[in-house]
């Protein structure tokens, strides 16, 4: 479904099972054996962390480089 005049939030994900925009909370991530908090879309109704693609398929180096230029 399209909402043309509702505004896209920042990353615009939506929960597929509730249909509410997630939100991004900071939860911990590893990676090489460090752990470090990264910003993922968690949905507020059914609290799904929804693990954005390039982290579920380990290229987890992209995360690494945004968290380097904070
Ligand atoms: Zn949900």
């Amino acid at each position: 479904m399209k909402n043309e005049s509702g505004e896209i939030q920042p990353g615009g994900w939506i929960c597929a099972n509730c249909g509410v925009p997630l939100e991004l909370l900071p939860a911990d991530a590893i990676y090489m054996g460090s752990s470090f908090q990264v910003d993922l879309p968690r949905c507020p109704a059914c609290g799904v962390t929804f693990i954005p693609q390039e982290l579920a398929e380990g290229k987890m180096l992209e995360v690494e480089k945004l968290l380097e230029d904070k």
